[in-house]
């Protein structure tokens, strides 16, 4: 049987924050910008701008990128774990065509994912929860702000001293 499938959320603070939402998809992290997080919330519909793969190393990146001038720039893994493609064995197909439907096992997010292509944009995809026995109404990615590796907040991730 293959290794598990990886993904990781990372709540990147730069012109304007916004979560990456990255699966690991034939060694490469196929990636989503989600300006308002992923969430549990099975009402919610979000926007996920599609964004080029990712390599590999980025699983497990976090840190301060930039603290000069008056914003500071800043990345934490806010979820990470493992995932599983539903209804396809080619998930690089089911993005070509979408339409991404996931089975995630994080710390944070679990459950049913999918993300479908809206719109004349091809970049513009919409991010929803299925309403499924994780789900969970209200629930906002922002009450959970910390990094599941280093327990810190962006605010709290030192600036690397180099
Ligand atoms: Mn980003």
């Amino acid at each position: 049987m293959d290794a598990p499938r990886r993904f990781v959320v990372q709540r990147h603070r730069a012109t304007h924050l916004h979560y990456d939402l990255r699966f690991e998809i034939d060694g490469v992290l196929a990636s989503w910008a989600v300006p308002k997080g992923p969430t549990l919330d099975p009402e919610a519909r979000r926007l996920a701008v599609h964004v080029d793969d990712h390599e590999m190393e980025h699983l497990g990146f976090e840190g301060v990128t930039s603290s000069a001038g008056d914003r500071r720039r800043d990345v934490v893994v806010w979820d990470t774990g493992t995932w599983e493609p539903v209804h396809t064995d080619d998930p690089a197909a089911a993005v070509r065509a979408g339409e991404l439907h996931a089975e995630v096992h994080g710390e944070k997010l679990r459950g049913r994912l999918v993300l479908v292509r809206r719109g004349e944009d091809e970049r513009r995809w919409l991010l929803l929860h299925k309403r499924d026995e994780h789900a969970v109404v209200g629930w906002n990615p922002e009450d959970h702000p910390r990094s599941v590796l280093s327990g810190l907040t962006n605010d709290e991730l030192p600036v690397d001293p180099s």
